[in-house]
């Protein structure tokens, strides 16, 4: 499995665990207002994780990020095989 693969396999996880959140939301019990659900601390935790993840996918070669290419969200990535950059192998 590659970089790419595995991204959008977390993604996929991501968007269930909101799912979940916001269905489990929609049901949940009156007075419990200072409750943080366990549903809430997964997505959001996990949503962390990803981004952690996504950070640390450099090329091991000439250091460049692979998925947050600048300062812009319009510059967010996809990772591919090979460094966009140098074309080094990411595996
Ligand atoms: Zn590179």
């Amino acid at each position: 499995m590659n970089i790419k693969h595995k991204l959008q396999l977390m993604l996929g996880i991501e968007i269930i665990l909101i799912i979940v959140h916001k269905f489990n939301t929609n049901h949940s019990l009156t007075g419990s207002d200072n409750f943080i659900e366990w549903h809430y601390i997964l997505a959001l935790s996990f949503g962390i994780f990803i981004i952690i993840y996504t950070l640390r996918i450099k090329c091991l070669k000439c250091g460049a990020r692979q998925v947050f290419r600048g300062f812009s969200i319009w510059d967010l990535r996809m990772p591919e095989d090979k460094c966009y950059k140098c074309g080094h192998s990411l595996r």
